[in-house]
């Protein structure tokens, strides 16, 4: 069918994207669309990118339902930019923000945080290794707190939230969806703030993709640097300064591919497909391999898991790696290996790993 070998690309991101994204990318490349040149060496301001950037946003709006009250920026500095930036612009000297810290990722947004302001952590599932969600009854939000931020899916512990945290009325949610961006619908009109790097789930690295309720800019503060003010970033349309094209020219094909596949209901179904096949491997295997997150929290995107040893763990990388299986060895924080099963990774790629992983079992269980 092709003249180039794929592997089964299970990294955590960057991570695999989908093959029409990068055949149209290639078919571009010296000539886009008549103009002569790729997209790198266009102009931010000609009309051919307004339309690129334009197109993604409003894909972007069709995929999520993203209301009309909400802003969409392509930014920089990937979602750890943006851990310092959701406190510098939505809270205020004095006021205090709520961080449910449910793995590695959105322990780091609440150092950042800390750093610049007052913050209170509502939960921490740190000292259960991060294995687990909280319930809505262990959390005691300050109902007068700027924010309350979560990360919807921790990618390296691998526990996903299955619907938002109950906060108190009028305090908006704050989240970091970097790693599971695209892969279901979600209720935007829930949020205040979605920001998510591209390269786990929307494209490559080098764009950020940040939705912001309008009303919220109203509290970013004056005098903040141009290029950390999301007033400033909103208003101009992500053109303030030179955006990374050629990264949202691939984001706008990658949303392009999405809607052709059938939105975002469809592609969940997809993703749901996947992690149960693993997940069924990882139940059946009789203690073989063990997941790292507890049942009712687990992720469709990221599946940690270990084997009975670190010897065995070893074997499995190097040996997957010669079936063409890539990027399974897990976080150095969590150990043992990671399947990432974002949205381009085929079907058959979550079948050749179920495959392998049965027959590992078989050879060493
Ligand atoms: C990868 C990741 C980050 C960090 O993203 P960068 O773009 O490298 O800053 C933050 N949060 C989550 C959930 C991630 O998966």
């Amino acid at each position: 069918m092709s003249a180039y070998k794929r592997v089964h690309n299970f990294n955590p991101g960057p991570s695999v994207l989908p093959v029409p994204v990068l055949e149209q990318a290639q078919a571009e490349m010296l000539d886009y669309q008549g103009t002569g040149m790729s997209v790198m060496e266009m102009s931010h301001r000609s009309k051919e990118f307004e339309t690129i950037i334009q197109t993604a946003e409003a894909d972007l709006r069709e995929l999520l339902g993203i209301p009309q009250n909400y802003k969409v920026m392509f930014l920089q500095g990937g979602a750890s930019l943006q851990f310092a930036m959701v406190a510098m612009n939505l809270r205020a000297a004095g006021a205090s923000a709520d961080y449910i810290i449910t793995g590695a990722w959105s322990r780091t947004a609440f150092k950042e945080a800390q750093k610049l302001g007052n913050t209170r952590v509502v939960f921490n599932g740190e000292s259960e290794n991060f294995t687990r969600l909280p319930e809505d009854a262990e959390m005691s939000f300050d109902p007068n707190a700027a924010y309350v931020h979560f990360c919807h899916n921790e990618t390296i512990h691998g526990v996903e939230f299955k619907r938002e945290p109950v906060v108190p009325e009028g305090v908006p949610l704050v989240c970091d969806m970097s790693s599971d961006f695209l892969s279901q619908p979600i209720d935007v009109s829930k949020y205040g703030v979605i920001y998510a790097g591209a390269q786990k789930n929307a494209g490559p690295a080098g764009v950020t993709i940040v939705i912001v309720r309008e009303d919220l800019l109203a509290r970013v503060p004056e005098k903040l640097p141009v290029m950390l003010d999301y007033k400033v970033l909103a208003e101009s349309g992500s053109l303030h300064n030179t955006p990374p094209c050629y990264a949202i020219y691939i984001t706008g094909l990658v949303l392009k591919w999405l809607k052709g596949l059938g939105g975002l209901t469809k592609m969940y179904e997809i993703n749901r497909q996947k992690a149960d096949m693993v997940y069924k491997v990882i139940d059946e295997s009789g203690g073989f391999y063990r997941g790292h997150a507890r049942p009712e929290a687990r992720s469709i995107m990221n599946i940690p898991f270990r084997l009975p040893n670190e010897q065995l763990e070893d074997t499995f990388v190097k040996e997957a790696k010669k079936a063409d299986l890539i990027g399974l060895k897990g976080h150095r924080s969590v150990g043992g290996l990671r399947a990432s099963l974002y949205n381009a990774l085929p079907l058959e790629s979550a079948q050749a790993l179920v495959e392998f992983m049965k027959d590992f079992q078989q050879r060493y269980g």
